[in-house]
């Protein structure tokens, strides 16, 4: 059976030119324990630095962590940023953008405000604030004072939902709220309607739930690949099993287009 990275290759290589739009974690570095851990080598620092050196590439970093942790953490010259799930990016040496609708940090820090006197009184719950999300945490709380809980930050955060500018997200033992319409899949989108060039062929890698947006956006004029040691319904083409894999064939496409 042909290896999926020498069919990738060749796909890619058939193009002129590509917009390489890669996730961080999961796809670039193993999972970690916590995510100070995930840090990339220096070889993957190598192999970016020669990809983005090389008019044939461009090459866009897209995760849900903060812009400015992604730029601290990939410091690459050349790169594109995309952060917070899409809620801001950055091109080479460019301004930052904010993808997210005007007001929303705002929104949140007030409900931030609101909810943490509201939780005192239910142990084990967690407020995680992000700059442009709000979660609510209760795997560590007992059924009833999650409920309490939930309920509290349903009664703040529905209004928001209700104009359409929010939306909920939930997830394992998480409620979240964030700003509607704000994912990887029009953050890409966005990034290439402003930046792609003629004939540019899009190319995703992701492993995560939250890339099968891009992946659907890109399902019929990219090439898009889930990171996964197996099958899963996605709406990804190809399948590789692991970060090494993405590294190998970011390699071999360094090796064999770039200098
Ligand atoms: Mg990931």
């Amino acid at each position: 059976m042909r290896d999926t990275v020498s069919e990738l290759l060749e796909q890619i290589g058939r193009v002129r030119r590509a917009f390489l739009l890669l996730d961080y974690d999961g796809t670039l570095v193993p999972i970690a324990p916590t995510p100070e851990l995930a840090r990339p080598t220096p070889e993957l620092l190598r192999i970016l630095r020669r990809l983005v050196s090389r008019d044939r590439w461009q090459v866009a970093i897209v995760s849900g962590r903060p812009l400015r942790e992604l730029e601290d953490l990939v410091p690459v010259d050349g790169l594109f940023y995309v952060g917070a799930h899409g809620a801001e990016m950055r091109a080479p040496r460019g301004e930052r953008q904010r993808l997210a609708p005007d007001g929303a940090r705002e929104h949140l820090k007030l409900l931030a405000r609101k909810l943490d006197t509201t939780l005192t009184g239910c142990p084990g719950c967690q407020l995680e604030h992000k700059e442009f999300s709000l979660a609510l945490h209760y795997r560590q709380a007992r059924d009833e004072v999650a409920q309490t809980a939930l309920a509290h930050f349903f009664r703040l955060g529905e209004p928001l939902v209700r104009t359409g500018a929010f939306e909920w997200l939930k997830g394992k033992k998480v409620l979240e709220l964030r700003p509607a319409r704000v994912n990887k899949g029009h953050a890409v989108q966005e990034l290439l309607k402003q930046y792609a060039r003629p004939e540019e062929q899009p190319v995703y890698i992701g492993d995560d739930e939250t890339d099968e947006d891009a992946f659907r956006i890109l399902r019929d004029s990219g090439i898009t690949v889930l990171v996964s040691p197996e099958a899963r319904p996605t709406w990804a083409r190809y399948r590789v099993d692991s970060p090494q894999e993405v590294h190998r064939l970011l390699e071999l496409l360094a090796d064999i287009y770039g200098a």
